[in-house]
């Protein structure tokens, strides 16, 4: 505490003492001045009789003056103490305890006048009991003492002194030493009183200052509880709103659990700190268990699920929690409780906090069981003819890829065998379709029955069969299982009770010597057969180099190529891509005409290919593009939709460096929107392998420029080459479109196809659509576009436009 501090609080202190010495010295005065009332009153009746009258009345009207003096005063101090400061009400209860004192001590020289002993011994009496009382009464306040005491005993001294012998002036000294006495006595009684009057007054402060401390206690704990209320009226309004929001949740948690029950998913939520899962209800119903037989931990997934599957998804999902992936999305088997594997598709979201650490996976099952036999079942339609059972054109050049694949070529050799039945299309017409289809069904079943199990045979279409030989380690093995073949056919079938011999002719190529690839070792086995069907029927033939032959011509077609570009003998046509659903134009195709002084009008199945290998075709190829585009461009001004134009695109295009650079020039320089441009390719794009291809295709796919795949179905046609590059559009070949109405084979591999295509998010276009009959059969199988001769043959530039000028005045 500062100095001033602690002397302001002394200073404080004395005050209130004072305060209470005078509120003392005021307490006792209606008791004191009665008292002087009642003694002045009973010694005027002692003295009257000894003392002269005149004096005493003076003397008791003065005592009686003073006292009401000092009444007055205490009344005053009684109605307002605030009227005088406490020094005011000291000094004026002094002066009147002087005036008081003074009028006892007149009577005192007046006692030598009674002559009478008594008289006086009672009088000394008086003064002494009046001394005695006021060290009771006035030690409270010393100058009150003296002023009242002093004059009476001084008085009283000098009265006795007055007198002159011994005894009296002994009695004086007596008296002097009593008033020593009685002073100091006041003064230690003084002392204490002040003392203890000071230690009431510190004692009321301190309680004061308790209740003071008490008070602002009260107050800061009011101030504390009103404020502890108002954060608990905060706190139990968020509970509640919490409340709200979690049975919110609850509810939209219960509608999606709904949601998903009526979707047939099963939930699970995985927590991933506690490791515990909740599997819902419709999980386990999934895999025919009851809510309490498994436990809601995580071993009753890794239980169920297949081994293989197991560490997959635990991969997939380690990528996802670590942010390598941004989904969960996994097909795997899980055991049922009849012990059948369930085909589930599991689907997760991640829940992080928000440092972005996973707390949670929460997630979905649906059992796709139903959806992968459907799958399993195009599949199988896809790749096996529905007659025979036998695998279909598709599978056999799957079959083929892989059997060259696994190979040794220098060790072991491979032989295909193209079968056609002879005399099969007079069967047809002559018995109808019905015998002839029982034909072909038995005949696959001699075949079948002629090769080892190892050995493939397949039913390309129509009458047309192919068998691979595998593992062959010399050319009579191949000769011998031809031979047996043949064999097969020399007894007669039994077709509507009739005895019908039909024999095959056969034509045998070899891998390696006779080519490397699946298309040219099936078109050199369909060579050898065709030597065969010449040699009259019925025999086999292994292909030669000498057999499809006509050199002169492909010379002369090779010379004309050089500089025909520059000599314009090129021009584009275009024929018309029709949407089958609405039946207008949409597109075009743009095809390539060349017209030479020497050789005529060339076709480009004739004189591409021999392009292709001068590398002619690049140059011929640009042209195309650059006329295709600008066409494109005026047509789509045209009529207003989202005209797209196809452009062929052959092999030895894709391994120019150039090329994606070209076309992303083309389209920035014109303006034509990437979608708008369709690059068809066949696969023979793709079955170089060479990566700069693929990396040409993801570079112009990404683009946004349409990938098609043309000439779907003939040579080597796989339908992993479908999955496996980015194709928006499958061309269906025009000669399965041909056969649409005649073969039933031919029919099934179209409806496959659409059905496949369409799977995997495709457009199919079906080309050299020539009848009414094939257009209604393709859109009743949900065909997409088309495009033929029924339509419109390719056609120039102006006569394009002239078309959908009047198509365009039509609509
Ligand atoms: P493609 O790509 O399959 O072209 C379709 C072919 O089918 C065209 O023959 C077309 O005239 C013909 N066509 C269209 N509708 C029908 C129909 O209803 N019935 C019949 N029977 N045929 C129809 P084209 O013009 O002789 O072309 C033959 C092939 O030459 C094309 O087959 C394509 O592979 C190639 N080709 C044409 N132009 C180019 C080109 O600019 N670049 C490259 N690399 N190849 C081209
Ligand atoms: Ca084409
Ligand atoms: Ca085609």
């Amino acid at each position: 505490m500062s100095k001033t501090k602690t002397s302001k609080q002394s200073e404080r202190v004395k005050t209130l003492i004072a305060e209470e010495q005078t509120r003392i010295l005021f307490q006792q005065a209606p008791i004191s001045n009665a008292t002087v009332y009642a003694v002045a009153t009973l010694f005027y009746f002692i003295l009257i009789p000894h003392i002269d009258s005149g004096i005493v009345e003076i003397w008791v009207i003065s005592l009686f003056a003073t006292a009401t003096f000092r009444l007055v005063l205490w009344a005053l101090r009684r109605r307002d103490p605030r009227k005088m400061t406490t020094k005011q009400w000291q000094r004026a209860y002094l002066f009147g305890c002087l005036m008081v004192g003074v009028a006892w001590s007149l009577i005192v020289p007046h006692i030598y006048l009674t002559d009478n002993l008594t008289v006086a011994i009672g009088l000394c009496m008086l003064l002494f009991g009046i001394v005695a009382s006021a060290v009771v009464i006035l030690s409270v306040y010393l100058p009150a003492f003296v002023v009242y005491v002093y004059p009476q005993l001084l008085t009283l001294i000098g009265t006795l002194l007055f007198y002159g012998d011994f005894a009296h002036n002994t009695l004086a000294i007596a008296t002097f030493a009593y008033l020593v006495m009685t002073t100091l006595f006041t003064r230690n009684v003084h002392r204490n009183l002040v003392e203890n009057i000071g230690l009431e007054v510190q004692n009321r402060r301190l309680i004061d200052e308790l209740s003071e401390e008490v008070r602002s206690r009260e107050t800061t704990i009011d101030l504390r509880t009103s404020e502890l209320q108002d954060k608990n009226s905060a706190l139990s309004k968020e509970i509640n709103e919490r409340e709200q929001a979690e049975s919110a949740l609850r509810k939209s948690e219960e509608r999606f659990e709904l949601a998903m029950r009526g979707a047939n998913d099963g939930v699970y939520d995985w927590n991933l700190k506690t490791n515990e899962i909740y599997y819902s209800p419709r999980w386990k119903k999934m895999l025919g268990y009851e809510d309490d037989e498994l436990s809601n931990d995580f071993s009753t997934w890794e239980n169920l699920v297949e081994n293989k599957d197991r560490e997959r998804s635990w991969v997939m999902l380690s990528d996802y929690i670590e942010g390598k992936r941004d989904n969960f999305h996994i097909e795997f088997k899980m055991r049922h409780k009849d012990g059948h594997w369930v085909d589930i598709l599991s689907r997760a979201f991640l829940v992080r906090d928000a440092e972005g650490n996973a707390i949670r996976t929460v997630g979905t099952h649906v059992d796709i069981s139903e959806k992968k036999r459907q799958e399993a079942h195009i599949l199988k339609q896809a790749h096996y003819d529905g007659l025979t059972g036998l695998p279909n054109r598709f599978l056999a050049m799957d079959r083929l890829t892989q059997l060259l694949k696994e190979t040794d070529r220098d060790h072991q050799m491979i032989a295909v065998l193209f079968l056609d039945l002879d005399g099969f299309k007079r069967v047809n017409d002559t018995l109808g379709h019905e015998t002839g289809d029982r034909l072909l069904v038995q005949a696959a079943e001699r075949l079948k029955s002629a090769v080892r199990d190892a050995d493939s045979v397949c039913r390309l279409g129509g009458d047309e069969f192919v068998v691979l030989l595998r593992n062959l380690s010399e050319l009579t093995d191949a000769k011998a299982v031809a031979g047996n073949l043949i064999a097969q056919f020399r007894d007669p079938f039994t077709l509507d009770d009739r005895e019908l011999v039909v024999t095959t002719s056969i034509g045998i190529s070899i891998y390696p010597s006779d080519g490397v690839t699946p298309t040219e070792l099936l078109r050199n086995a369909d060579t050898a057969m065709y030597h065969s069907k010449e040699q009259g029927r019925n025999t086999f033939n292994f292909y030669t180099s000498e057999m499809n032959l006509n050199i002169s011509r492909s010379l002369e077609v090779e010379e004309q190529l050089q500089g025909a570009h520059k000599r314009q003998e090129f021009s584009v046509l275009y024929q018309p891509v029709i949407d089958m659903r609405s039946n207008r134009v949409v597109g075009a195709e743009a095809l390539l005409r060349w017209n030479n002084p020497a050789l005529g009008m060339v076709s480009p199945d004739e004189f591409i290919p021999i392009a292709e290998q001068t590398g002619v075709i690049l140059e011929i190829g640009r042209y195309v593009l650059q006329q295709a585009v600008i066409n494109a461009l005026q047509w789509q001004e045209m009529i207003d939709n989202e005209f797209r134009i196809s452009i062929n695109l052959s092999p030895r295009q894709f391994r120019d460096v150039k090329l994606v650079e070209f076309i992303s020039d083309l389209l920035e320089h014109s303006g034509l929107k990437a979608e708008a441009l369709i690059l068809e390719i066949t696969e023979g794009v793709l079955m170089s392998g060479q990566r700069e291809i693929v990396a040409a295709l993801d570079r112009l796919h990404s683009k946004g420029i349409g990938l098609a795949m043309d000439d779907f179905g003939t040579g080597y046609s796989s339908l992993s080459h479908l999955r496996n590059y980015p194709f928006d559009v499958l061309k269906i070949d025009r000669s399965f479109i041909n056969d649409l109405m005649i073969d039933a084979a031919d029919w099934e591999l179209v409806n496959a196809s659409v059905l496949m295509a369409h799977g995997m998010g495709l457009e199919v276009v079906a080309e050299g659509v020539e009848t009414e009959d094939q257009l209604k059969q393709l859109q009743n199988m949900q065909c997409d576009l088309a495009q033929g001769f029924l339509f419109n043959k390719p056609i120039t530039a102006e006569a394009f436009t002239s078309m959908l000028q009047d198509s365009v005045s039509l609509s």
